[in-house]
């Protein structure tokens, strides 16, 4: 088994049909293909291959522009990402576009989907973070607990690799020994940060960053993943001396052609197709699921986008990880006189509580910092450190004007020239040229800190997605509509997340790169979407008429229907979601796996 084509994909009877081939299906497809489950996986997007297509050796002059943004390659020239903010021929649309209302959606068309670019963080989800409402009444609680997925998250860092330390924090749970590599060293802002971060409170500990510190321990981590299964061990083993530790060279948002930190192409997916139970057709874009008269899934309806024509594949499962949001359109537009409002949704839950991540930017210059001798400081070219939510105590007296957390992600060091260039030169020279420019250049680069929050959205009624009833697709398929809308808990959010900032700037001896945003601009709170955690919308649950799916991501209407992506999420905890997405796929692929192997599927 391996990539076959569309046509050669309609003629065989598969266990399980795995739409989506990013972290949700990536997860899905190894976990069940080591498991013995004959899988096809259907994923939109081109084939792509990181070992040989990642730009990592060309520097920023070889690159077109020197590699800055361009409105077909939004993140610039080096952006692992085929597709961003728009894509050609598949458009959605935000039903507003006042400010707080506003949509946006960044989506990958290719193998591994938003995989290849993504930040890397990796934290898990604390045990208060899965019973939300039990603590302060708003939102949802989910019906597992940390308990539930300990295991699983403990197996994920296992087998994708995770560098970060155990601090003893609450809610921010430690990983037993064996899971986590070591950080790697602050560099020297990050140093900065923390001596005056600690003044003010604030935890500032090593991150927690899906890259390889140090290579894998094959040797054991095999037979603590598959045991009883001496392939899947040999397998796993083979696969993981095959990927080599970070050099501290290059940024991760263009892809690892050494495989040295997560992405599902280069982690999940070649030992899985080594299995021989995989097979793969890229380029095919899944348009509905198709039920049989006894009310099961039977395999999907799908787009072979290389001809342009309509094909059906057959499965006894069909496991939907498209990405949240792109897993409701398909249950949407899966219409039958059974479920005329879309499959799985006799509830009407499917598109609702949809959340994205709170987040808030701001950047400073630091004095301390100009003028540091040459020094190579990249390193894992993501955060080093960061500042975990420090205030569940305050909360707890009623001191924030706000519900839940967020987390502090910051940067700064002295990376390849784009990033000074971003720093923008001016704002600290007011223009400068000739000697000048050079002497200000030595001073300045490497001088500027980057703060980002990323807060919890508590879901709410009015943020959702539906199917618009005029728009379609190149394709001929319906596209979603999006409504967006935030409450005072984000916006306050928002607002102490810059108040924060500027307070860690300040005690730094450094200057604000812009004043306080207004209560009208939302104290700089980014559109729904913004941040590309894309969360909710097929919410797990007991009760079937409040939820789509049941505690195993098993959809309560049709009982062989799953999904992996971040859709069953019931809450949005500041934790950035894929190490869960991840978990919880494993976790329901290995559920599924048991009921084939017990012939109950
Ligand atoms: C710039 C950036 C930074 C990020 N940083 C972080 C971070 O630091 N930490 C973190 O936790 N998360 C981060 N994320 C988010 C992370 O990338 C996503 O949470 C994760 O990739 C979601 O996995 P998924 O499997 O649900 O969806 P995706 O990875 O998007 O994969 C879905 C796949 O399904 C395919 N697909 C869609 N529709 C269909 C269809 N109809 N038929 C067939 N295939 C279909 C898509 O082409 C895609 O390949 C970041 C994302 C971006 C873009
Ligand atoms: S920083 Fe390390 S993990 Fe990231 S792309 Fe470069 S070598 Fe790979």
């Amino acid at each position: 088994m391996a990539f076959i084509d569309a046509e050669a994909a309609g003629k065989q009877d598969y266990d399980v049909i795995v739409v989506g081939s990013g972290a949700g299906g990536g997860q899905m497809a190894y976990t069940l293909a080591m498991s013995g489950v004959r899988v096809l996986m259907l994923e939109a997007g081109r084939k792509y291959d990181p070992a040989s297509e990642t730009a990592m050796f060309q520097t920023p002059e070889m690159a077109p522009l020197r590699g800055v943004g361009t409105p077909d390659k939004p993140l610039g020239f080096y952006d692992a990402t085929i597709g961003g903010w728009q894509l050609p021929g598949e458009p959605f649309v935000s039903a507003s576009e006042k400010e707080g209302e506003r949509f946006q959606w960044w989506r990958a068309r290719m193998l591994g989907g938003r995989t290849n670019h993504w930040t890397r963080y990796s934290f898990r989800n604390g045990p208060y973070d899965f019973k939300p409402r039990s603590r302060d009444g708003l939102g949802f609680d989910w019906p597992i607990a940390y308990a539930d997925m300990a295991p699983y998250y403990d197996k994920v860092e296992m087998l994708v690799g995770v560098y970060g330390s155990n601090d003893g924090l609450e809610n921010t749970p430690d990983s037993p020994d064996g899971c986590l590599l070591p950080p790697p060293k602050p560099i020297v802002s990050d140093l900065l940060i923390r001596k005056h971060g600690a003044k003010l409170g604030l935890p500032v500990v090593a991150s927690r960053r899906a890259v390889l510190t140090q290579p894998l321990d094959w040797k054991s981590l095999p037979a603590k993943l598959h045991p009883g299964s001496a392939s899947a061990q040999d397998i796993l083993a083979r696969d993981m001396r095959k990927r080599s530790p970070c050099f501290w060279a290059t940024p991760c948002g263009q892809g690892c052609s050494i495989r040295a930190n997560y992405q599902s192409p280069t982690v999940h997916l070649p030992p899985a197709l080594e299995t021989g139970k995989l097979d793969i057709v890229t380029d095919a874009m899944v348009a509905e699921v198709l039920l049989a008269k006894n009310g099961r899934a039977s395999g999907v309806r799908f787009v072979d986008k290389r001809s342009g024509r309509s094909r059906e594949a057959r499965a006894r499962a069909v496991v939907l990880a498209a990405s949240a949001y792109e897993t409701v359109r398909i249950l949407l537009n899966s219409r039958s006189a059974k479920f005329p409002q879309g499959l799985a949704n006799s509830s009407g839950k499917v598109g609702k509580y949809l959340t994205d991540t709170v987040g808030s930017y701001l950047a400073g210059q630091i004095p301390r910092l100009e003028n540091l001798p040459a020094h190579n400081e990249e390193g894992a070219s993501g955060g080093h450190m960061y500042v975990p939510w420090w205030g569940y105590k305050a909360q707890k007296a009623g001191k924030l004007p706000f519900a839940r957390g967020y987390h502090i992600e910051f940067f700064g060091g002295r990376r390849m020239p784009s990033f000074y260039t971003n720093a923008g030169l001016e704002w600290l020279t007011g223009g400068s040229y000739g000697r000048k420019l050079k002497e200000d250049a030595r001073r300045y680069y490497g001088s500027m800190v980057y703060f980002a929050g990323r807060g919890e959205m508590i879901p709410n009624e009015h943020t959702y997605c539906e199917i618009d009833p005029n728009v379609v697709d190149t394709y001929g398929i319906p596209v979603l509509r999006f409504h967006a809308r935030f409450s005072e808990h984000e916006i306050n959010q928002a607002k102490h997340m810059q108040e924060t900032f500027r307070e860690i700037i300040h005690e730094m001896g450094g200057t604000p790169m812009s004043s306080m945003p207004s209560k009208e601009a939302l104290y700089g709170l980014e559109p729904v979407g913004r941040i590309i955690h894309e969360v909710g919308t097929t919410r797990m649950g007991s009760d079937p008429r409040t939820s789509v799916l049941n505690a195993n991501c098993q959809a309560h209407d049709v009982k062989n229907l799953f999904v992996a992506d971040a859709g069953p999420f019931v809450s949005n905890a500041h934790k950035n979601c894929t190490w869960t997405i991840l978990a919880l796929a494993m976790r329901t692929a290995e559920g599924i796996a048991q009921q084939r192997n017990q012939g109950t599927l």
